[in-house]
């Protein structure tokens, strides 16, 4: 069992933490809100820090997931950061969602401290965030990601290193690429059904067998058709997720026409207000 801390307890981080804590490690967490750093330790077994340095602090594995790029470097080699904090040969992992460029810049900053960087983003949303059951892609040394999997095991499904520092990212990049085209097709889909005068629920029996079939379908077809989307994987999120792709996009030269007009059909949704809610109320827009 390992010393680890965890920073961040949004949407997912809370429960990852929570099943390091349930495996055995010794844990330590770090919320920028500190109040839901304390309603973690009062769940579960473990302490609580009030800066990333001081939860680093010890810590044989600085694990992450927070917002965006800044929120990263804010959190690494920000003031009071974890980098700081961290001894020599300690690991961090970067679960949060980031661009493979300041991936491989806080890698290099991490190196030449003598620590180890191993970025992981994961797919799975809340739920599988709750299960543990989590996708997760890694970049890093063949000798950090060795160090960390056993780690990352307490909530992962399956866990694999696809290269170097900032592979991950990538991946994580194709996983969101893949889903946004999807979420509109099931979007269309289910308020076509809507509007010609089916039942959404029998027509996702049937065809959910078939070949349309997808995880977006089984687990949000019923909050679709009831219109909640209070939980799970943020439009606002989804949109930086989106912007990395197109930018990354602009760089390899692969082309994104159907990833680029998902995008703005989330710009809309947020201009509904609806920033903070589930990546499936793309057919919130539909049914204006
Ligand atoms: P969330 O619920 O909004 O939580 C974000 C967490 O990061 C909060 O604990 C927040 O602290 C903290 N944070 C943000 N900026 C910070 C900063 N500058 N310094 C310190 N702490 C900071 O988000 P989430 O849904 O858990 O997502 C977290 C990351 O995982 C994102 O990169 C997202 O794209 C990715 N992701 C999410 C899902 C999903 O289904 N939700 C799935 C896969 C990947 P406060 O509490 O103080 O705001």
């Amino acid at each position: 069992m390992a010393r680890v801390a965890f920073l961040g307890l949004g949407v997912m981080g809370f429960p990852m933490a929570g099943h390091l804590a349930a495996a055995g490690h010794e844990v330590t967490v770090y919320n920028r809100t500190a109040a839901k750093a304390e309603a973690w330790s009062s769940r579960h077994k473990g302490r609580h820090a009030t800066t990333p340095r001081a939860a680093a602090k010890g810590a044989e594995f600085v694990m992450a997931c927070v917002g965006n790029d800044d929120d990263v470097r804010q959190v690494c080699t920000g003031e009071d950061g974890a980098f700081a904090g961290m001894a020599k040969g300690a690991i961090f992992v970067d679960h949060t969602t980031v661009s493979a460029q300041v991936t491989r810049e806080l890698a290099q900053s991490a190196r030449e401290a003598g620590l180890g960087f191993v970025d992981a983003p994961v797919s799975g949303g809340q739920a599988g965030a709750e299960n543990g059951q989590l996708s997760i892609m890694c970049g890093g040394s063949e000798q950090d990601y060795a160090a960390a999997e056993p780690v990352m095991a307490a909530y992962a499904r399956i866990c694999r290193r696809m290269g170097d520092s900032g592979a991950g990212q990538l991946t994580k990049m194709c996983n969101q690429i893949a889903i946004a085209g999807l979420v509109q097709g099931l979007a269309e889909s289910l308020n076509f059904a809507e509007r010609a005068g089916l039942s959404i629920p029998e027509v996702v029996e049937v065809i959910s067998q078939g070949a349309a079939g997808s995880w977006q379908m089984q687990n949000r077809h019923k909050s679709m058709a009831e219109g909640k989307f209070d939980f799970g994987f943020a439009v606002d999120w989804m949109r930086k997720d989106l912007g990395i792709c197109l930018s990354t996009a602009d760089e390899t030269g692969a082309s994104l026409p159907v990833t680029a007009l998902v995008d703005q059909f989330y710009k809309d949704v947020q201009q509904m207000g609806g920033g903070r809610w589930d990546t499936s109320s793309l057919i919130a827009r539909l049914r204006r």
